[in-house]
């Protein structure tokens, strides 16, 4: 079997820690810019402690760990994107069920029920210049590849180049929720924090992925 397990899973967490770890500083430099300057301290925070709860308790399914994530960022991260990475991780947790292996289209419909989570929470669509600028462009390219019988590892990788790109595509855009709205017009020129933490944890879990 080519699917995700739940042991694949917890290894892409691990990724993801460390790729906030390394990219923290970056990330308070773009939430100071255009937002309050501790996004990338709320990831970092978070997603150690998503490394300490796998540590002390694996459960058996990608899905049961995904939960697990959810939980876990939801009361760790705190400020807008706790809540938002937390429903993510949640609603793709029920969307993978209780399956043993996540194959493709798993992958690719746990990302679109993530994404559906953030914009049903947190209202905004895409152009928004937030996360979902990230989110919305790999769940389509996840799709497709899915779509065209790609396995999870190929799934991850066209989802985290289409992130990149669409985090990238922020940097243009003025603001019309969270923080960086406040800023109006002056918050044009920066790439928005959620949209580069979303691309930068796709492009850990592909690398993991690729094992
Ligand atoms: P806070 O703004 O509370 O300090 P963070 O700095 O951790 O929280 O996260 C900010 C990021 O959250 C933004 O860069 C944006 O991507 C995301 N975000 C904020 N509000 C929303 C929203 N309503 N919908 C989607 N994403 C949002
Ligand atoms: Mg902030
Ligand atoms: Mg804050």
């Amino acid at each position: 079997l080519m699917g995700c397990t739940a042991q694949d899973v917890v290894a892409a967490l691990r990724a993801g820690a460390e790729i906030v770890a390394a990219h923290r500083e970056e990330l308070i430099r773009l939430d100071r810019e255009i937002g309050d300057a501790d996004h990338g301290e709320n990831m970092d925070r978070g997603f150690r402690a998503v490394v300490s709860k796998v540590d002390t308790a694996a459960p058996e399914t990608p899905g049961a760990v995904l939960k697990m994530v959810a939980t876990v960022l939801i009361s760790t991260v705190g400020g807008a994107s706790g809540p938002l990475y937390g429903t993510a991780f949640l609603r793709a947790a029920a969307a993978v069920g209780d399956a043993a292996e996540l194959d493709g289209p798993a992958v690719a419909a746990a990302l679109k029920a993530g994404m559906e989570g953030v914009a049903a929470r947190g209202k905004a669509v895409t152009g928004d210049k937030t996360m979902i600028d990230a989110l919305s462009p790999a769940v389509d390219a996840a799709k497709a590849a899915a779509d065209a019988g790609e396995g999870p590892v190929k799934v991850l990788s066209v989802a985290a180049e289409a992130a990149h790109v669409g985090a990238q595509a922020t940097e243009p855009l003025v603001a019309r929720k969270g923080r960086a709205s406040y800023l109006g017009e002056r918050s044009a020129g920066h790439i928005d924090p959620g949209a580069r933490s979303t691309a930068l944890l796709l492009s850990a879990f592909s690398e993991a992925a690729r094992g």
